[in-house]
This record gives C-alpha cells, structure tokens and sequence, in this order.
C-alpha cells in the first residue's frame, strides 16, 4: 500500500500516542489545534489534530467523523504548554488536552459564545395596554418590567427582580413576548482607564512597579512581600502598564473563596471587562469567558488552577498570586504544578510572570537566589500598618477537654472588649477528630482506610475525611455495648460550641469547607466579617488565605506544631508558610496584630525560630536542612503510586518497576513502601520514589519505567500513577 498522508490525533485515551486517521476530504488538511470527531474501537470521541504524517501502523486508517473547527481551539502557544506538560509529566497527550480544555469543548460543543438568552417584548407587546391585565397582576409587571429594557433581560435577571417563568410564557402565548438569542455586548471602550486614583505607592512598592514595567519579554519575578506590605496595589500598578497597551492580564489565585475579594479590587481600579473562571461556573459560564479571552474581549482573567490554559488573544502578564499555595498542583489526573506551567506559559508567550506571596515555596526561592527569577522584596507593611507580634502558648498542662489555655481566653475577651475582632485556626472541619468508648477504648474507625472518623455534631454522623465514608453516630460501644462514648480532641464545630459559651455576647463566624458549602454563603460570611463589628472567626485554612481583614487584632493558631513533627519532609514549611500566613492577618488596620500559638511542643526549633515573624531565617534554616538531604529544591522527586485491592499486588508490581529502572547518574529508587496512609478507599497503597540531583537522569529512568510497567501483566490489575514534582507524600 502507498504511504498516504495522514492526521495525527490525539485522543482522550489514556495511551501514550497519536493515532491516525484520515481527512475528511482529500486535499484539505485541518490545522493543528482544532477538534475533530472519531471513531475509536467502538466509541466516538472528541480529538485534537496534533499534526500530519505518514501513515504508521499498517491497518488502514479510518477518515475523521466530523471536523469541529475551523479555527484551532488550541493555539500554538497552548500547544507548546500541553505538549510540555504531556512530556514532563509523562502523561498522556490526549487526556492531557483534555485537562485543557473547558468540559462544553470536551463535549464538541462549538468553540464560540453561543450568545444569551433574553426576555424581549414584540411589536405587539409593545403597543399592549397594560390596563388588560389588571386581572394578571403578575403578567402586568413582567410587562412593564420588560418594557423598561428594551434590549431584553436574562430569565436570570427577571428571577431576580421576583419575575417567574410562567407570567413570560402566559405573555409568550398572547404573542407579547419571547426568547430570543442576543449577541454579547461590545464593550465601548470608556475614555478613562482608570475607575479609581491609585495609592501612592510606598517606596518599597515604587522600585517593585518600576521594575515590572520596565521588563520586556520574558522575565520570572518573584514578588516576595511580606503580608500587608500592598502587593496588589504593585499588581495593579504592573496590570495598568500593561492594559494602556491594549494587553491582557491572567491572574491566578488559589481558592476560589478569594476571587469576590480580588475581582472586587480589580473593578474598582479598572473600566475594562474583567472576567472569572473557577469550580463553581456553570460549564456555560466557563465556555463564556474562555470565549471571552480568547477573543481579546475580556481584558482582566482571573481564575483557579485550570484558568493557567485560558487561551490568550493579546496576552501582557500572568500573575500568581499567594504562590506558595499548595493548591496550585493538580492532584489527580495530569498532576501538574499551575506555577511551573505559568512560567513556562510566560516563556513561549514571551512575557513577564510575577509570581506573589509571602511565604515563597523553598523551591521558588531557590531560583531567586541562583538568578533564575528577579527577586523583588517589600520588607515592610504598607501605611501605618506594624507587623503582628507572635508568642507561644505552652500547652503542655492543658487538659485535653480544653481547646484554649486561660491566657489565649483572656487575649480573646480583652479583643473583643476593645472592639476588635479575633480570629481562631485550626486545621480541622467537624466536631471531633475521634469518637472513643470510655470504657472498652474502642475507637470510631474508617472501615475503608487506615484513619479514624470525624465526629459531625450538627449531622450527627462520623465522616472519614479520606474518603467521604459516613456513618449515623453509634448510640453505644459496637465492641462492649457502654454508652460511655467520648470524643477526643477538637475541630472547627467545637470551637464554635465552646465559643458560644464561653464569649456569649459576641458573634462566633464559622468558616471551613462544611460551613461555606453552600455557593455564595463564603462571600456572605466575608461580607459580615468585613462590616467590622466585634466577633470571633473560626475556621480552618481557607481562613488563611490571603483576605484582607481590617478590623482582625488577635489570632490564635491550634495545633500547628503538628506540621513540623510530620514524616512529610515539607511538614515544617509548610507549618511556617500556614502559621505566617494567619498571622499576617491580624493587624492590617490601625489595631496591632498578636499571635499566639497554642503547643506542646515549646521546645520545637523550628517553632522557636517562626516567632521572630522573618520568613526568610525560617527558610535559610530549612533550605539548609534540605541541602544536607538532597531533598527538593536540591533534589528532584518523583512518586509512583499504586492502588490495588489485593494489599500485594502493587508491591509486587513495583518491585519489578524498580528493577527495570537503570542505573543512571545518581538516580535513587526507594521502595516500593507502603504509602504513609497505607489504605484508603478499601485500596493497598504501595510508592516508589525516585530522588535525583538532576532532572534528566531522572525524567529517563522514568521513562524506561514507565514503559516497563505499561507492558506489565500487574499494571492491569491495579491503579497506578505517576506524580512529578509530589507535594503530597501521603
Ligand atoms: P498583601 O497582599 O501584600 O498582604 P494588600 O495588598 O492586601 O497586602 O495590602 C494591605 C493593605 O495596605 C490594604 O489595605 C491596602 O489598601 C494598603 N496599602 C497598600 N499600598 C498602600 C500604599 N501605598 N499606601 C497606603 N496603603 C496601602
Ligand atoms: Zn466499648
Ligand atoms: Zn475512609
């Protein structure tokens, strides 16, 4: 047969090639990037052409179903990102677009905003006198209403003026009214740029905006500033620059509870469209503003994690902010780090990234310091605003009924008196952390994981935090029959109990991933917190995470020293980033902040060292322990995992994995070992990490694994995956 020219598509399988197939009409080839319709074994699915060759295998390829696009959905820019991420991770390419694309692309839907569906009133509609409905009162003030905007209103905005569906379908049958597709609007340019006169920035901040805008092409910069000391107003500074020049900023923050905060900043800076694409959107509501950008019409991006594939028309700058934040790496799937694929983004866009934050990853500065990314520090807080004061707590004699000691209850009434508010972390949602039998010692565990369960009061259930297991709460012992049942230790609920009682005259705000479940209920808890009235926030670390308290006094952190007695060898980092990070809540307005950290551990180091509120020594000292081990930044890592129900398949299949790694350049192979949590979800876990000093030796013995394991009897029976760059050991 002769070679004939095929396209190379890559499809949401989890194999690591492209297959052919051929074009839907001789002659015409489709470029790279737009989505195509083919068949596969005996499903349809929703592939990318990846590129054109000659035909590979010797089976006859078959033609593509349909061609979605005319216009690639991915551009070059995103090609080289996917392609990247596809190879550095190991991942396949095919599923790897697809962890790029919105889910209305991956469902072939067409790659362009399919316009708004709004209420008008028809000619006829429009000369009705509305004096026959007086029988309709309803139907009378959808009317008017609707006569009021003439362009039409969504069914959305008419809800929300306390207008149903059935008065508009009553009208729709007299021939008054109807449903309509309208074109987005174009936005007319204001004359002004600016909504609002910015600061005058410090002088700390001036060399920082002077320094980003002064960048040309690509440039990794590391805004390293402490908390309060106004990186957004740098942002927003950089963000103009950029914008009187017609270019478009990508801005990434970790958690979807700070994009109210951040949009509502951006607004009142700026005129122009800005845009949000994050978990909680509607899959309508994401194609939009990926539309939206990717026509140039959205001018301001701010999204979570997955917004870092937003396709760009005219990009200027992509900033990270709170870029130490873990959430930023993906954990499943294509496990990829949305700061590494920011800068590599930066790189093929050629464009500066900024990556902002506090508490930089050790990994971050660890290029700072080699060079490799521009360091720009703000050393002192913005306005009149001091840095927090921390103290330990030593809890060594507190009873273990007691969540806070007499001296942390003290500062708590003293702030409330003033008028202040405080603030309570700890890193737990539910009521208790353990249910025990006071009896027997029976303790409430995950039937499915090696972990206990938590204690929900309101729900009155268990729950295992590992994998949503629930239980209605046991009434007696399961073992001994005693209704002696006891719980241990204390989460976010019990706080809001033992508050309750303890500081009755003031309000006690709860926030943390059950209390904030519902949408929209994160930004009103915010709301009340932002009125500045005296209260008490509870709540676990989304508490932590960049928001701008004004009226926040004291914090009072429980349990940290945890993070730095953890196996994970980022425990104690992260434990200083976290505790760092709720103080610098405190004290961003006229009233001084104080800390004080609750342990019984007052002897920790490393604890020690975090009360001098610097950062930086915190992280000289660990960048030294880090160096001593080879550890990451001065070590790369990777992690292969298994999953299998039978607890030895996936040693077993490990075990011959790690025999087939070669011996390369100071590449360790350490394992298989079972994982720290060694079951979860009824599942053996079984790893094997690969410490390198390089990458490269590192990224071939990954390959030559992977592609034993791929040919590996074993591979089939169990789950596996492989995560680059782990930050998660557990
Ligand atoms: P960060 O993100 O660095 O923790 P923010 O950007 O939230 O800090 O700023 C903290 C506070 O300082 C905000 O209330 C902000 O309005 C104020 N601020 C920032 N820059 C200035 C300035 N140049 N002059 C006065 N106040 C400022
Ligand atoms: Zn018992
Ligand atoms: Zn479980």
């Amino acid at each position: 047969m002769p070679s004939t020219t095929v396209l190379k598509v890559a499809v949401p399988v989890p194999l690591y090639q492209l297959f052919d197939y051929l074009p839907p009409e001789a002659g015409s080839m489709p470029a790279p990037g737009c989505r195509c319709e083919v068949a596969f074994g005996n499903r349809r699915l929703i592939g990318v052409v990846w590129g054109q060759g000659p035909t590979g295998a010797d089976v006859s390829p078959r033609p593509i179903q349909r061609l979605i696009d005319d216009d690639p959905v991915l551009d070059a820019d995103l090609r080289g990102l996917c392609q990247r991420a596809a190879d550095y991770y190991h991942h396949p390419i095919g599923e790897t677009l697809h962890t790029a694309l919105p889910a209305a692309l991956r469902r072939g839907e067409a790659a362009h905003w399919p316009g708004e569906q709004v209420w008008q009133l028809t000619s006829r509609g429009r000369h009705a006198d509305a004096a026959q409905l007086t029988r309709a009162p309803r139907q009378r003030q959808a009317l008017e209403t609707l006569a009021a905007h003439p362009r039409g209103l969504t069914g959305a905005m008419l809800g929300a003026l306390g207008i149903t569906r059935q008065p508009l379908q009553a009208l729709e049958k007299k021939g008054w009214t109807r449903l309509v597709s309208r074109e987005p609007d174009d936005h007319e340019r204001p004359a002004s740029l600016l909504r609002e006169v910015p600061l005058t920035p410090e002088p700390e901040q001036e060399g920082a905006i002077h320094a980003l805008c002064e960048v040309q092409g690509f440039a990794p910069v590391l805004l390293d500033g402490v908390t309060g000391s106004g990186k957004t107003e740098v942002y927003l500074q950089a963000m103009e620059h950029q914008l009187r020049q017609g270019r478009q900023i990508l801005v990434l923050v970790p958690e979807i509870g700070l994009t109210p905060q951040t949009i509502q900043r951006f607004r009142a800076r700026f005129t122009v469209p800005v845009r949000v694409l994050h978990s909680g959107l509607t899959d309508r509501e994401r194609l939009q503003t990926w539309v939206e950008a990717r026509e140039g019409r959205a001018e301001i991006i701010l999204g979570t994690r997955s917004a870092i594939f937003t396709p760009l028309a005219r990009p200027g700058l992509i900033i990270i902010d709170e870029a130490h934040d873990g959430s930023f790496k993906q954990q499943e799937g294509l496990r990829y780090s949305a700061r590494d694929l920011a800068v590599w983004r930066a790189r093929l866009l050629d464009i500066p990234v900024v990556l902002g934050t506090a508490t930089p990853a050790l990994e971050t500065l660890a290029l700072a310091r080699d060079g490799r990314f521009r360091h720009l520090r703000l050393k002192n807080r913005a306005g009149n605003a001091r840095p927090p004061e921390i103290a330990l707590e030593d809890c060594r004699e507190l009873p273990p009924h007691r969540p806070l000691s007499e001296r942390s209850l003290a500062a708590l009434q003293q702030t409330l008196k003033d008028g202040h508010q405080a603030l309570i972390f700890v890193n737990r949602r539910g009521y208790a952390p353990r249910l025990i039998c006071g009896d027997c010692g029976w303790q409430a565990e995950c039937p499915r994981c090696d972990s206990f369960l938590t204690w929900h009061k309101a729900e009155q259930r268990l729950r295992c935090h590992h994998c949503d297991l629930q239980r209605r709460l046991p009434r007696h012992c399961p073992d001994c029959g005693s209704t002696d049942l006891r719980d241990a230790g204390a989460g976010t609920e019990k706080l809001e109990e033992f508050l309750g009682e303890q500081v009755p005259d003031w309000p006690v705000i709860r926030i943390d991933r059950d209390s904030t479940r519902r949408r929209q209920s994160m930004s009103r808890q915010l709301e009340r917190i932002g009125e500045g009235e005296p209260a008490v926030l509870v709540g676990t670390q989304m508490l932590a995470k960049g928001h701008h308290f004004r009226r926040l006094a004291l914090a009072i952190v429980l349990e940290a020293d945890a993070g730095f007695l953890s196996a994970d060898f980022r425990g104690s980092e992260h434990a200083s980033q976290l505790i760092l990070q709720v103080a610098g809540r405190t004290g961003r307005g006229d009233a001084p902040g104080h800390v004080l950290i609750q342990t019984r551990h007052p002897e920790l180091p490393h604890l020690r060292e975090l009360i001098s509120g610097d950062y930086h020594r915190i992280a000289e000292t660990l960048l030294a322990e880090r160096h001593a081990a080879g550890l990451p930044p001065f070590g790369h890592m990777a992690l292969l995992r298994t999953e299998s129900r039978q607890p030895d398949e996936g040693r077993k299949l490990l075990t011959d994995v790690a025999a087939s790694a070669p011996a390369l350049d100071g590449v360790q192979v350490l394992g298989p070992v079972p994982a720290p949590l060694e079951k979860r979800a009824g599942r053996f876990r079984q790893q094997l990490l690969l410490l390198a000093p390089t990458r490269r030796p590192l990224h071939r013995s990954l390959g030559a694994m992977l592609d034993h394991l791929l040919g590996h009897p074993r591979a089939r029976r169990c789950r596996w995956h492989l995560d680059v760059d782990p930050i998660d050991l557990l």
